[in-house]
């Protein structure tokens, strides 16, 4: 345990203190939410390693600097409502809950959503509400959310998520015409007016359904 304590602590400096994750709120969480635990037990020892790992049926839990960085975009606070798309190993809602946010995440993968919801509940994140459905149509009945954030590569922003997104608000996406290769779009509806810029190249899975590619 002290030794994942210590990767942690090394992964905080050398990956997201030296690469501008600036927020102090992320930090902290990123220092205290046990990343090992939320993947395979014989990749423990990998967990804190400067990129993403598999978490099974094809997905992966993504790199500790892109979950920091989709973190400090949305300008997190407490106790704002935000709605996560992709929840895969539960990773990125614990980062969410552990600085105070209600977090509402849906999972399109049965297994991956039912393994998320039994170690968020071990764990004692009660922050977070998990659904097992098309992310890409949001989750209606809860909307809207103050921030949201897809941890999954889709060929547009679905509309959808830009309805259920509050004013103010601010959505963050990676945005890609080819699979595998996106930029990080940011989203911000301020006033009733949405306005869209980039923040670079990342690689992220597939975002599939609704409004995003084909399964
Ligand atoms: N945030 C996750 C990253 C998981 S990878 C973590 O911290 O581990 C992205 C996840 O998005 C995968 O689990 C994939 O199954 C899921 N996904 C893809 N398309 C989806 C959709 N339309 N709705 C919900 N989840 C989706």
């Amino acid at each position: 345990m002290l030794d994942m304590k210590r990767n942690r602590e090394r992964m905080v400096k050398q990956q997201l203190e030296t690469r501008g994750i600036t927020d102090l709120a992320v930090l902290a969480a990123m220092r205290s939410v046990p990343r090992h635990l939320f993947v395979q037990e014989a990749l423990r020892a990998q967990a804190y390693e400067d990129h993403p790992l598999p978490i099974g049926h094809g997905q992966t839990i993504s790199q500790p600097f892109i979950v920091a960085l989709m973190s400090q975009i949305i300008e997190p606070q407490a106790g704002l409502r935000v709605l996560e798309i992709g929840t895969g190993s539960g990773y990125q809602a614990a980062v969410l809950a552990e600085m105070g946010m209600d977090v509402y995440t849906v999972e399109r993968i049965r297994e991956l959503h039912a393994a998320a919801r039994d170690l968020l509940r071990t764990l004692k994140y009660r922050k977070v509400r998990l659904k097992l459905d098309d992310g890409t149509l949001g989750w209606p009945e809860a909307a809207p959310y103050d921030r949201i954030l897809v941890t999954a590569g889709g060929p547009e922003v679905p509309l959808p998520l830009i309805e259920q997104l509050a004013d103010p608000g601010i959505l963050v996406i990676p945005v890609g015409a080819s699979k595998r290769m996106q930029e990080l779009v940011v989203v911000r509806k301020q006033g009733g007016r949405v306005v869209r810029e980039s923040k670079g190249g990342v690689a992220f899975v597939d975002l599939v359904g609704t409004h995003g590619w084909r399964g």
